[in-house]
Order: C-alpha cells, then structure tokens, then sequence
C-alpha cells in the first residue's frame, strides 16, 4: 500500500565553517523520506550527523544545499505565518530530561506555554484543564502540576517533557535519545508510553538514537548514519534479519543476547579505532579506516546509494558487484 510522504530530505548536505577554510560535514548528501504515521529510527554513533538532521527538520538549521519537504513545501522557505504553523505541527522531545525543564517554573507553566505563545484556549483555567489532560496522557496525574521539575525522576521528567511536546497538537515528533539518559529499567516504560501516544493520536515520529537496541522495538524503518552519511535503509525486521552494510553489522552485533548461551557462542565485531573527523574525512566510503571488508576501490570511489531488494537500500561496494570486493571478509550477520 502506497504511503503519503509527509516529511521528505532530498540531497541534504549541513556544513559548518570551522575556521581556516576547514568546514565540518556534519550531514553530507543524505535523502530519505518518511511516511505519515510512522516511525522512522535514525541511528548512529555520536557524531554521525542524526542530531544534526533532527535540527534541520526542525528549521534550527539551514541546510547548506539541498532541501526538506513537510507535505511537499520547503520548510526552510516558508514565510513568517506559515512558519508560525509549522512551528506548532513539528515538535521535539529532547534527549536530556534535567536540562530540558526550567527548573524555576512549575509543571503547569512548563507544558502551558507553548499553549500561550501560539494563542491556544481562550484563558488559564481552560489551559489548565489542558495540562490535566496531557500528564494523564503521559501516565502522570493532575497533582503533578504544581510541582518543580527537580520533584521527580528522570523518567518522570520525561513523561512532563513528552506532555509538553503534545501540548500544541501536533502532527510530528522529533525525538532525540529520548531514553538514553535515563535508566534501562525505565527506558522500556517511555519507549512503550511513545507508542501509545503514536497510535492514540495518530502522530509521526523520527527517533533518534546511537545504538539499535530499542530502536527496533519502536520503529517501522530505520536509517543507519555514518559520518554524516546514510549508509543503510529498510524495515525494522529486515534490517535485524538481513542487514547489509558492515557499519550495521557492527551496531547490531554489540547487542547484548539475554540468551548466556546464544551470547557465548556469539562472534562479535569490533571496529578498529575512533570515527575519523568529519572535518577531515576519509576519501571514498567514509567507513573504509574502520571497515572489516574494505579494498582498494573504497578508497578511491564514493559508494553509491542503491536500492538491493525491495526497500533495502545501501551504500557500499560489496554489493555493486565490483571486482576484489570479498564479502567473506565480514565476520558475521547480525543477529
Ligand atoms: Fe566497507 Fe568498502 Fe563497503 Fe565501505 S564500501 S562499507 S569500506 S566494503
């Protein structure tokens, strides 16, 4: 069934004047599309450019070339009304819930004043029967309003930061590490309340994170992001079940298997070194310093984006069928 593309990045390049003539590549050439209705995981080491794309769509950012489209308009040309509007349909949940909330304002002032900038409901009692609603939605209750954020968890603060987010109504969600700073017995419990909420109110998300883990638990296709590159793209399960480029490879098999006897016998990838900087990136594929199967021709030739099957798209030599490439130079598949 064919989906409606409501957010689509085509080309997009983001970089960054770094002085001397040296410019950072944070994001270089990326497209992607996602549908309305979906979740769309975005992964990726530290530094890989996912953050930086999340902070293109949300107009914090102009890209340096290329462009994104929100139901086909340029969000980056958009004049001042019709960025007022966007502003209010696009919202983000940060991934840090300590820094996020003004600690001197209560939780109702907190979640009710992007209601206030954007002119929503006619007084503050209306606004408050508002934010009653939205900790209900996020699992907290009406008694939480008057207190300050430093009064409850991190999880708990992730709740108020996701109701703030829902505040305008909006139509899509950028959520960057939403759960990475908070503990793992409650990071199921958030990702499991973004889900709700997805369906409840028929949201569109990207979710941003820096390991797959549970990413897959909430996503319905998943970019793969290094270096300021896409490297790989399909559905959730395909990519668990079937992932092609060795970056993903490496990603995946550093997830854990509750399984000690699976987790044993499990052959691992490690990289070799640290990502290389994105000021001065390798020539050809970006991964090659790192990769396990490199040869002579991802040194000398960018790889091209290409579709392999069915909505499983890659960027590496290995499959464009070029001679001296030894796919059994990969150690494993992924789990
Ligand atoms: Fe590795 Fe070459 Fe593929 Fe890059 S193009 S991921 S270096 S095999």
């Amino acid at each position: 069934m064919e989906r409606n593309k409501v957010l689509e990045i085509n080309h997009v390049k983001k970089h960054f004047e770094v002085g001397k003539g040296a410019r950072l590549k944070a994001v270089d050439n990326v497209s992607f599309h996602i549908n309305e209705g979906e979740t769309f995981g975005l992964v990726g080491e530290s530094g890989c450019g996912k953050s930086t794309t999340g902070r293109l769509i949300m107009r914090l950012y102009q890209p340096t070339e290329g462009e994104v489209l929100y139901k086909g308009k340029n969000i980056h040309l958009l004049n001042k009304s019709e960025q007022f509007a966007f502003n209010r349909k696009i919202q983000m949940i940060f991934q840090d819930p300590y820094a996020s909330l003004n600690p001197r304002s209560t939780v109702q002032e907190i979640i009710s004043e992007p209601m206030e900038v954007h002119g929503l409901f006619k007084n503050k009692e209306e606004r408050r029967q508002r934010v009653y609603e939205l900790l209900e939605d996020v699992g907290l209750n009406r008694e939480h309003a008057n207190r300050y954020p430093h009064e409850f968890s991190g999880g708990q603060r992730q709740r108020i930061g996701i109701a703030r987010s829902l505040a305008l109504d909006p139509e899509f969600i950028i959520a960057d590490e939403p759960i990475s700073a908070l503990d793992v017995s409650v990071q199921a419990q958030v990702v499991n309340l973004l889900k709700k909420l997805q369906k409840e109110k028929k949201l569109t998300f990207l979710f941003i994170a820096h390991d797959l883990s549970m990413v897959k638990h909430i996503s319905d296709r998943i970019g793969v992001m290094y270096l300021g590159h896409l490297v790989e793209l399909t559905s959730s399960s395909n990519l668990y079940k079937n992932p092609l480029h060795p970056y993903t490879q490496a990603l995946l098999s550093a997830i854990p298997i509750p399984d000690p006897e699976i987790e044993d016998k499990r052959e691992r990838i490690i990289l070799k070194g640290e990502i290389p900087s994105p000021i001065n990136p390798p020539s050809g594929c970006v991964f090659r310093t790192r990769c396990p199967a490199a040869s002579d021709i991802c040194q000398s030739k960018i790889p091209e984006w290409r579709e392999i099957e069915e909505e499983h798209f890659v960027a590496c030599h290995l499959y464009n069928n070029h001679p001296g490439m030894n796919k059994e130079a990969l150690l494993t598949k992924g789990s």
